[in-house]
This record gives C-alpha cells, structure tokens and sequence, in this order.
C-alpha cells in the first residue's frame, strides 16, 4: 500500500500524541512504520543518533534482502524508510514517564509531552568484564567498538574478548583491516555460529580458549598488555597488545522501564506478552530491551507487533470488538478422526 503521511511535526509544541515510541533502533524505527501506517499520531524520540547498537556493527550477513551489508548503511537505510512516515526526534533524552490518568506525561531534555501510549525501544547497552584497568584504559585501549575504533589499530596486536556472534564478528573485522588479532574466550568452546567459526578457522584467526583476562595493564596513556590465566593448566600469562575489543554481552537499557516499575526477569529484560504488551496498559517493549536471541530481525518484529498492538488498543477497531456481550469464539478446524 502507498500514501505516506507526516504526523505530530512539532510534537513539543503541539502538545498530544498517540504513541511516543523511545528508541530509533530497529524495534523503534520498525514501530514508528507500523504505527504511522495504521493511522496513529506518532514519534520517535531517540537519545543519540537514530540507529541504535547496529550502527557499530561491521557487517550484517543475516538480515533478509541484504546478504553483506554493514551495519551503519543498513540503519541509515530503515532510519530513512521510516523517516517517509514518521518524525524521529534526535539528541532529546526521555527523563521521565508519569502515568496521568489516561495519558503519559513525558519529560524530556528539550520539554514535555503527553501521549495516550509508548512503545519502549531502549535497547541494550555493552556489558563491561569488570576487571582492574578496563575503566581507566577506556579510549586509551579499551573498546567495545570495532567499526569505531579498528582503525587506530591497524597493524598492531588487539586482543577481542568473547565466545558469541559479537566476539567473532568483531575478530573477523579487525582481521580484515589488518590487525594481529587473538580471541580471548573463557570456555574451551566457542558459543558463535559455525558460519562464523568456519569463518574465522578459515582466516587461521588466532584463538585462545579456557582463558580468562583477569587484568588490562598500561603506561597511563595507554594499554600495554593484558593479564589471562590459562584455566586448564592455572598458569597465568602476560600478552602484550596495543588495544582490546571487548565483546561480552549486552545489559538491557531499562532505566524508563524501572521507574514505570514494569515486570522483568531476573536478567532485568521486560516482560512482554506474545504482543509486545507490558504488565501497564498502554505501555509496550520491543527489540533488545526484551531479551530474546537479540537479533535485528526480531527487534523488527516486535516493534512492528508491539505498534499493531497499540492500535489496537487506542483505536479499538470493530475487528478486536465482541458483538454485545456475545464471546468471541474461534471455529475449530475439523479433526480428522
Ligand atoms: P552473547 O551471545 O551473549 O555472547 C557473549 C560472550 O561473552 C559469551 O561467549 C560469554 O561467554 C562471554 N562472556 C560473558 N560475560 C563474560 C565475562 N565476564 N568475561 C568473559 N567472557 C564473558 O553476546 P553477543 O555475542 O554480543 O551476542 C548477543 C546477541 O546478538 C546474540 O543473540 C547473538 O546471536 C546476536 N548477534 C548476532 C550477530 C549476527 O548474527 N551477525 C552479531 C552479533 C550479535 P560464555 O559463552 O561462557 O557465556
């Protein structure tokens, strides 16, 4: 279907919403197409850059219709797709959320707002090692980038620390722009796809297994070598290197979350039904923020069906209706017998 409208242009100023969707990764970008479409008043209000975590991501091999594309290109390109529908708001964080009778009042860096719903795509964050020199080393060493900060290492030795998709992807890059990597990972097998093992087998990636970085060590102006303790044979090793890409995980990004005191589990991911609603009416959450395999292709979903969901509510159409007390019952298919 085409016929593309703009909504809320000045949504600071012109006061009310239907949906604030807080995110311009995937999920968001995705809920911001599904919701525009469906005829709801909506936007996007995004931090930082709209983009979200994908934008620091060398290459994307996996997401349908695009066989190698890198991840910067692959944002730019949905952040303008959505941008035909819907107005994404950059640079502005989201303070707070207060529920006020049917609404939400939003507060934000740059004013306040008031929406009927939101749709949280806050993402997730780099999970730190937590280990003595990391902090200090951070920008003098220290990456959890490396599309960023690959560059500055070209020809020197880098250590990359993990066993998942990240970790490996990661290594592969830093391979391909020269750099003398080694893969750091603490178990004796690795936990990323056998595409990428094979991948990396091929390039003759050099890899440690067993091993654990216990310490980041440098000059003061920057890293010089990390400490790793073998943990098959207990014998610890310094290894000298100029810069570390760590590649461990991600946190959830659920700041808004808590303070809307939203279900979670014990990882701290936020609870969602099977369509992207929260334990609050008119609150719903998609992409990393609910855990899962953390894939772009599923944040898309989610935002997609976490818009849908909203429209449902918000706009009530006849479809979601029972007629006058009557139940709404599905016809079972005939079984065979
Ligand atoms: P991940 O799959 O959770 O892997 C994290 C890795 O870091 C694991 O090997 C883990 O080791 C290790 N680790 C965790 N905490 C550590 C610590 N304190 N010290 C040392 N090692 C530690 O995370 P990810 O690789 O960032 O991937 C996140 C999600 O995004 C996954 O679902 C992944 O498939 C997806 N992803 C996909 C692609 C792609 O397909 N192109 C690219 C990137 C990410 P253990 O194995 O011992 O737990």
């Amino acid at each position: 279907m085409t016929g593309r409208r703009k909504v809320c242009d000045n949504p600071m100023k012109d006061g009310a919403c239907d949906i604030v969707i807080i995110g311009a990764g995937p999920a968001g970008l995705a809920a911001g197409i599904y919701g525009a479409r469906a005829g709801l008043k909506c936007f996007i209000i995004e931090k930082g850059a709209a983009g979200g975590q994908v934008m620091l991501s060398p290459w994307i091999e996996n997401y349908p219709g695009f066989p190698r594309i890198e991840g910067m290109k692959l944002m730019e390109t949905m952040a303008a797709h959505a941008r035909e529908y819907v107005q994404i708001i950059e640079g502005v964080e989201v303070i707070g959320i207060e529920p006020k009778g049917e609404e939400f009042k939003i507060t934000t860096s740059s004013g306040q707002l008031i929406s009927r719903g939101i749709i949280l795509a806050t993402g997730a964050s780099h999970k730190k090692l937590l280990v003595p020199g990391e902090e200090e080393y951070y920008g003098k060493g220290v990456s959890y980038c490396a599309t960023c900060d690959g560059f500055f290492f070209r020809k020197k030795k880098v250590a990359v620390i993990g066993g998942g998709n990240t970790a490996l992807t990661e290594a592969l890059y830093l391979l391909s722009i020269g750099c003398d990597v080694t893969l750091v990972h603490r178990r004796d097998a690795l936990r990323a796809d056998q595409h990428l093992q094979d991948t990396a087998n091929e390039k003759k990636l050099k890899i440690k297994l067993s091993t654990i970085l216990e310490k980041i060590i440098g000059d003061g102006n920057a890293v010089t070598a990390v400490e790793l303790l073998d943990q098959r044979t207990g014998k610890k090793e310094k290894m000298d290197v100029d810069g570390i890409f760590v590649a461990v995980g991600t946190v959830p990004g659920s700041a808004l979350a808590k303070s809307l005191c939203l279900e979670m589990d014990a990882q701290g991911w936020v609870k969602v039904d099977q369509n992207y609603r929260t334990n609050m009416p008119f609150v719903y959450a998609a992409g990393d923020l609910v855990g899962g395999i953390l894939q772009i292709v599923s944040a898309v979903h989610g935002g997609a069906v976490a818009a849908l969901s909203a429209f449902e509510d918000l706009a009530d159409p006849y479809y979601t209706r029972t007629r006058l007390g009557e139940k709404a019952v599905c016809p079972l298919p005939n079984k065979k017998k």
